[in-house]
């Protein structure tokens, strides 16, 4: 492994506040110097980074790779390849495959496939409950043991209070984060799409907003009641917002996360029955947007992950009624996000904040800064850079995106895991 130094790049480490152009110099593994005028020792390979942002690399707290058991979507291999090109050096891989990731035997599974595969560094996630079906709880200490580093049921929802209740209580014991998929299933009836003005017109089965907020408000309940760590996935609604500001205000162990989807697109989006539309939480209202774009900027959603959902066409050439909820989306997150900045929403730090840092300390992963000594995970990002989405050039395996077409500005130029690089966008480096 050759030395690598990023040279003259702007530094944005929010973990230790910096803001500044510095070269930052990787050795073995580790980042060795962050300072201006670095020397480059002969050997060293050398990236020119003018005009380019330097910044820990980018953290994925919710990603579908669908191995074991559904390749056909997408594999370790091939997720952890969009991962790489869309600037994230690790990924946290949901537990909803086939089987789920309910025993320590799949989550062996997961960790040994990344390990011979994976492109970027791979944490799983496991169940919360035997085979995600609310019932029984799964072995949560096994599988932290075996590597997991958070629970989730993500694409279920813990309907049972009780369960939820001995759930969060055995979790806490294992400092382990409960994430919850909000969802009360019975409000939400598989309604395909937001309910609204939108849904009416167009003539989809909605699912109110309600669904969302009913269980994420009986959550904060039992995490008052437990005192467990808990963290909700893909925020939607501006009723949730509402309630995690209060949580937040009345001290209580909880984060949240928003996608790039809920961030850019509402339930218009949905008015062609683009079948690649269909996410569940469903796309909302304009309000529900301007609400959780909001809480990203004044931090009351901390984090912003992917959701990452490959299906095929087997699923998704289908009606919209029909087809399975979920879209790609390690790509073109970072592109989503950078239009965030450009709208003077979040500043370059907040972006690494949510994208980098704040995953990290919420789950207590390596990473998330350059501070020397730290690992060497770096994204190198061009903010201004112009490009399209074009989604038969994307690594995943899967092409369920609506973004097709978008014209985008600024993408990740360079990605480096442990001082490797694993992706370089050609044109514009070397
Ligand atoms: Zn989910």
């Amino acid at each position: 492994m050759a030395d690598i130094l990023l040279r003259g790049g702007r530094v944005v480490d929010p973990a230790r506040n910096v803001d500044a152009s510095a070269d930052v110099l990787l050795q073995n593994g580790k980042v060795a110097r962050v300072e201006a005028g670095i020397a480059a020792a002969v050997g060293t390979w050398v990236v020119e980074c003018k005009d380019q942002w330097v910044v820990p690399g980018l953290i994925d707290m919710h990603t579908h790779l669908r191995e074991p058991g559904q390749e056909y979507k997408e594999s370790i291999e091939t997720g952890t390849a969009a991962a790489a090109a869309g600037g994230f050096t690790a990924v946290c891989a949901m537990p909803n495959t086939v089987p789920a990731n309910d025993t320590r035997a799949v989550t062996e599974l997961v960790v040994r496939r990344a390990r011979e595969v994976g492109i970027v560094r791979v944490y799983p996630i496991g169940c919360i409950t035997q085979g995600q079906k609310g019932e029984n709880l799964a072995e949560m200490g096994d599988l932290q043991e075996a590597g997991c580093v958070a629970v989730s049921d993500d694409g279920k929802c813990v309907m049972n209070s009780e369960v939820m209740r001995r759930a969060l209580e055995y979790a806490r014991g294992l400092k382990l984060l409960v994430i919850q998929h909000a969802e009360d299933t019975n409000l939400s009836a598989g309604g395909p799409a937001h309910e609204g003005a939108a849904s009416t017109r167009i003539g989809l089965r909605g699912q109110p907003a309600a669904a969302e907020s009913v269980m994420v408000a009986r959550d904060l309940e039992l995490v008052a009641l437990t005192g467990a760590r808990y963290h909700v996935a893909h925020a939607s609604s501006a009723e949730t917002v509402r309630l995690l500001r209060d949580a937040k205000r009345r001290g209580l162990p909880v984060t949240a996360e928003v996608t790039p989807h809920h961030l850019t697109l509402t339930d218009e989006a949905c008015a062609g029955y683009d079948t690649s539309t269909r996410v569940n939480p469903p796309l909302r209202s304009q309000a529900d947007v301007d609400a959780v774009r909001a809480a990203l900027a004044d931090g009351t959603i901390d984090v912003v992950a992917t959701d990452h959902a490959p299906h095929s066409p087997v699923e998704k050439d289908v009606e919209f009624e029909q087809a399975a909820s979920g879209m790609i989306g390690l790509e073109t997150a970072l592109a989503l996000c950078l239009e965030l900045v450009a709208a003077n929403l979040l500043t370059p730090a907040a972006l690494v904040t949510r994208m980098s840092a704040a995953p990290a300390k919420i789950l207590g992963l390596p990473g998330g800064t350059l501070a020397p000594g730290s690992v060497a995970d770096v994204t190198v990002i061009d903010p201004q850079v112009a490009w399209t989405c074009d989604p038969s050039k994307l690594r995943s395996r899967s092409r369920n995106t609506p973004f097709g077409g978008r014209a985008m500005r600024g993408r990740a130029m360079l990605t480096v895991v442990a001082g490797n690089i694993v992706f370089e966008e050609e044109k514009l480096v070397g």
